[in-house]
């Protein structure tokens, strides 16, 4: 289940904002407290809250007679007070997306939501999803009922959600390693397809030869004058080296030519 919940204070309060200035509101008015302390006070119109403190560092409230919440940021200080309390509950609360598809958990019927990754608004479960990736609901589904995504690395592959289910690794691996060779004067090695933090073509002799390059997200259109692939990336094409000119310089004289 999801452990996260946001807090709803409801009533006639008293509001004390406290920072550089002061400010004092008193209304009608919704306080909101989500779980990473992010404090919103809102009145009746408008989509601005009347006081907040984003962040918080703590949260402390009693609710002993009226509730009571302070909230501390460095200097900052959110005091609010109620005279007449309307409402008071916790709601649970998920990461909010796009949704993608439905949770392929026997024992769940959640959404599946693309935010940073994406997860399901029932059960939390999680699948790390590379930010370039294109998810469609409509796209082919994996065997085991989640949703694939689309990346581009060199190619464009499209592989389940789950890592574990079906790899990007190994597909980009299998499509490209040992494909290139080493740009390196006096080195015969390889290009290996490896993860370091990203993926990375690097090369075979590391230590003894470092060099490697992140794979860029876009597919294979041709090759540089340096003998290394260009990609088609979003912001055009780009040689595996994103520092080589090489590239640039043959589109800046095909540009030229025309
Ligand atoms: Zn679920
Ligand atoms: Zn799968
Ligand atoms: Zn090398
Ligand atoms: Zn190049």
């Amino acid at each position: 289940m999801i452990d996260d919940a946001i807090r709803v204070l409801a009533g006639d309060c008293t509001v004390i904002a406290e920072g550089t200035d002061r400010s004092e509101y008193r209304g009608r008015v919704t306080t909101i407290v989500k779980p990473d302390n992010t404090v919103l006070v809102h009145d009746i119109d408008g989509y601005q809250p009347v006081a907040w403190l984003t962040r918080a560092d703590s949260v402390s409230s009693d609710r002993t007679d009226d509730f009571t919440l302070v909230a501390k940021k460095d200097t900052q200080t959110l005091r609010i007070a109620a005279h007449d309390q309307d409402g008071f509950a916790n709601y649970p609360a998920s990461a909010a997306g796009t949704p993608v598809g439905t949770c392929p958990d026997d024992d769940c019927t959640g959404s599946l939501v693309r935010s940073k990754g994406v997860r399901c608004v029932d059960c939390g479960t999680r699948y790390g999803v590379p930010a370039d990736a294109t998810i469609k609901d409509d796209q082919s589904h994996c065997e085991c009922g989640l949703p694939r995504m689309r990346v581009e690395r060199g190619l464009a592959f499209d592989v389940c959600l789950d890592r574990n289910c079906e790899s990007l690794d190994e597909a980009v691996r299998e499509a490209f390693d040992r494909e290139w060779g080493c740009p390196e004067s006096g080195c015969d090695g390889d290009l290996r397809i490896l993860r370091r933090g990203g993926l990375i073509a690097g090369c075979e002799h590391y230590p003894e030869c470092d060099t490697g390059f992140a794979m860029p997200g876009g597919v294979v259109d041709g090759e540089c004058a340096c003998g290394l692939p260009t990609f088609e990336t979003r912001s055009g094409s780009r040689c595996l080296d994103a520092t080589c000119e090489g590239h640039q310089r043959r589109q800046a004289e095909a540009t030229s030519d025309d």
